[in-house]
């Protein structure tokens, strides 16, 4: 049964006091100092709004008193903020460290059990199990890795990306009850809104947001166990099922660190505008699933649950190269800015260009600058002269003046045949020293604003 929670101020005073009454009463501010960091988390974030959340999950009227469920998701995120993967080990150290159990707003003689903790996992995760997959599974392979150096990994079924946005702008997909959505309402009405509030992510009514990949590597085997008996048969080797003990988790490739790495992939947005680049929505993928296909997914979950939101532009990286994603922005009437796919192939015909160039709100500006003809080209600088400022995703702004100048070099140094899709090299090489220059700019600006 829930019972009335406190309010984030009566848990301010809670912590006031017994730091005051346990710590600092006998000089032992140290301890105190230490866990700045923490105490600093757990003081400004009001995590109220979780009681409202999830109460639905509990009792009214039935059972014995339940734990305060903001004490427990505050707990949770202590535990998390402190590196600690353990429930066991965390509750024993909440025992033995008082100032553990304060922070987290429990007194420290009145810990709860291990067993209350899974409880209030189950009560916020919104499915029978833990794995969205089933245990016993095949071993999966892992997928192509990029071809050169610091290249994504190759998109593995041709067109799928133009499908699925096909699909999605057809039916616009209806996202409900899936097992994390407690975990997505939480985050938005206790640090996503309070940050708006703050202004710490810029403009909501223009919002630029960026959206990439990053890999989550998973602690379990990426072998699963045998369940079969063909060794005792003598096959050593066969394709059977096996068990996983984290059967969510496949195999990926970290294009940065060039590696292959084994979990999952998490796909956020950040608000890019803004001082401090905060992530607004947070997403775990399968590892094999390209970024192209998480952006699509998590674009459409994001306009859903932040309706308030008007977004103004998305930058994204390479991987995200692909005529349907500029239509897919054009569609939602967000500017796209998206890098180029230096391996991508010249596939837009002339049609598409000038419809490309039709398209009212799309800078996709920069999706032309490597386009393959001489009048594309004119017409870029064109573009490029009209006053538009072009932010090219994670590498600052460039000025009107030195994008028309790259351009006029392009037209008048290059020989025609060496003006391909994104292969000419006067064109990298003036790309590169313009990248020099404006983050020097930048950098020198920010020296003299300090
Ligand atoms: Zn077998």
């Amino acid at each position: 049964m829930l019972m009335p929670t406190r309010s984030h101020q009566e848990f301010q005073d809670f912590v006031k006091e017994h730091l005051q009454t346990r710590y600092l009463k006998f000089g032992h501010s140290d301890a105190v100092l230490l866990n700045h960091k923490v105490l600093a988390s757990v003081w400004h974030a009001d995590l109220s709004k979780v009681a409202q959340i999830v109460g639905y999950r509990y009792s009214k009227a039935k059972g014995s008193p339940a734990r305060d469920p903001v004490d427990m998701f505050r707990s949770l995120l202590v535990m998390e903020l402190l590196r600690e993967r353990s429930i066991d080990s965390w509750v024993h150290k909440m025992r033995y460290t008082p100032i553990f159990a304060i922070f987290s707003g429990f007194l420290p003689n009145d810990v709860p059990g291990v067993g209350t903790f899974y409880d209030f996992i189950k009560r916020i995760w919104l499915a029978s199990s833990a794995h969205l997959s089933s245990k016993l599974r095949k071993p999966r392979r892992k997928p192509n890795k990029g071809k050169k150096k610091g290249d994504k990994s190759p998109i593995k079924k041709p067109g799928i990306v133009k499908r699925l946005v096909e699909r999605y702008l057809q039916n616009p997909p209806i996202f409900h009850s899936r097992p994390h959505d407690l975990f997505q309402k939480i985050f938005k009405e206790c640090f996503v809104v309070p940050s708006t509030k703050h202004g710490l992510l810029g403009d909501i009514n223009a919002l630029s947001v960026a959206g990439d990949g990053s890999s989550a590597r998973t602690g379990a085997s990426c072998y699963g166990k045998l369940v079969c008996d063909c060794r005792k048969n003598g096959i050593y080797k066969c394709s059977c099922h096996r068990k996983f003990s984290d059967p969510d988790a496949s195999w990926g490739w970290d294009s940065y660190r060039e590696k292959y790495y084994f979990g999952r992939t998490l796909y956020a947005f950040t608000a890019a505008d803004s001082p401090y680049d905060l992530p607004v929505y947070l997403n775990f993928f399968k590892a094999y699933r390209h970024d192209s296909l998480c952006f699509v997914y998590s674009l459409h979950d994001f306009l859903q649950q932040y309706p308030e939101f008007k977004l103004k532009e998305c930058l994204l990286d390479s991987a995200h190269d692909a005529y349907a994603i500029y239509n897919l922005l054009n569609h939602h009437d967000v500017s796209a800015l998206i890098d180029l796919n230096p391996d991508s192939k010249p596939t837009m015909t002339h049609a598409q260009f000038l419809c490309l160039l039709l398209l009212p709100k799309t800078v996709s500006r920069f999706a032309l600058l490597g386009t393959s003809c001489l009048m594309m080209v004119f017409v870029k600088t064109v573009i490029a002269t009209s006053g538009v400022v072009l932010r090219f995703a994670n590498h600052g702004r460039y000025p009107v003046i030195q994008f028309a100048l790259i351009h006029l070099m392009v037209v008048f140094f290059t020989p025609k045949n060496l003006i391909t899709y994104g292969s000419s090299l006067v064109f990298h090489g003036a790309l590169a020293f313009l990248r020099f220059v404006t983050s020097a700019e930048l950098l020198l600006n920010a020296s003299l604003n300090e």
